[in-house]
């Protein structure tokens, strides 16, 4: 209790509103670190805990979902502040109560997404690195979509997989990839967009109004269709969405094929952080966007 004391002093500081802790829940379902309710007598916020080194992971955190609020096109919880108390880093949010998707609500979360693609942002990557699960994600600036993606995502991806002992056939078929995966944009214009960077089903939630709420992003400027590309990993969302995004933003035709291409991107992060079948779902998918050359 004696982090959750000092976080409180924290909140009252930075909030300007009285706040003692009394209680904690813990809150199940996250991947990397320690999930909390924090209740006070006012209004409980949600506080995630992790060791202190990795506050710049909190604070990229922090930084995405301000910059998602700042487009004002589809909720996220509110950040309140990060820091460290008592030897650990923490981040602290609005604590969102999740009730059931309603009628509509994929559809507008189809469409809330749609508009905060929409917002002309100046370049690719993003103000400051962040993490993908509990992975580092670089992200500096590029005018150069390609060289972005294939550098900062691929190339870093398959170096840190090469380090962790996946060398030969996997490393063999990512560069020819890499040397040529120019052809899958031919023709495609390409816009940077704010994504949310981590779309997948386990970030996406509804209020109680059943508002979609998205929520730890992993942020960065880039082609609109590798947010959406995620969306339909591990289990993808409902009919409704893409239907909704489509009528808002159609997308191109060749997107099917770069899907495959941004998806990766995320298996070989897998592959990196949990190995297993991951290295042939990944070789698999190289070979599938391979063949698209021939
Ligand atoms: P991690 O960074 O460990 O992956 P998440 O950010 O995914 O953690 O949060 C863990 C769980 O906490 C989520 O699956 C979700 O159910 C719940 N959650 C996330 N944000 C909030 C919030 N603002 N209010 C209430 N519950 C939340």
């Amino acid at each position: 209790m004696k982090t959750f004391t000092a976080i409180a002093g924290h909140i009252h500081t930075a909030t300007g509103q009285p706040f003692v802790a009394l209680s904690t829940c813990r809150i199940i379902g996250g991947d990397i670190n320690a999930a909390f309710c924090l209740e006070g007598f006012a209004a409980p916020y949600f506080v995630k805990l992790n060791r202190a080194d990795l506050l710049p992971m909190f604070q990229a955190e922090f930084a995405g979902l301000q910059a998602i609020a700042a487009t004002d096109t589809v909720r996220v919880p509110r950040a309140v502040l990060s820091g460290t108390a008592n030897g650990q880093a923490y981040l602290v949010l609005e604590h969102i109560v999740f009730g059931q998707a309603k009628r509509q609500s994929w559809h507008t979360l189809g469409r809330q997404l749609a508009d905060l693609h929409r917002q002309p942002q100046a370049y690719f990557g993003w103000q400051r690195d962040n993490t993908i699960g509990s992975t580092p994600q670089p992200n500096a600036a590029s005018a150069d979509w390609l060289a972005f993606w294939r550098d900062q995502r691929l190339a870093y991806q398959l170096q840190l997989a090469a380090s962790n002992g996946y060398r030969g056939n996997l490393q063999r078929l990512g560069e020819r990839l890499c040397a040529n995966m120019g052809v899958f944009f031919a023709g495609y214009r390409l816009l940077p967009s704010l994504l949310h960077g981590d779309l997948w089903g386990g970030n996406v939630a509804f209020d109680q109004q059943g508002t979609p709420v998205i929520f730890d992003p992993a942020c960065y400027y880039g082609d609109r269709e590798a947010d959406l590309a995620m969306t339909s990993l591990f289990g993808g969302f409902a009919a409704e969405f893409y239907a909704a995004y489509q009528e808002h933003w159609p997308l191109d035709e060749g997107y099917a094929v770069r899907k495959i291409l941004y998806n990766l991107y995320h298996i070989l992060n897998h592959l990196n952080l949990f190995g297993g079948h991951y290295l042939s779902q990944a070789e698999n998918m190289i070979a599938l966007l391979l063949a698209e050359l021939a």
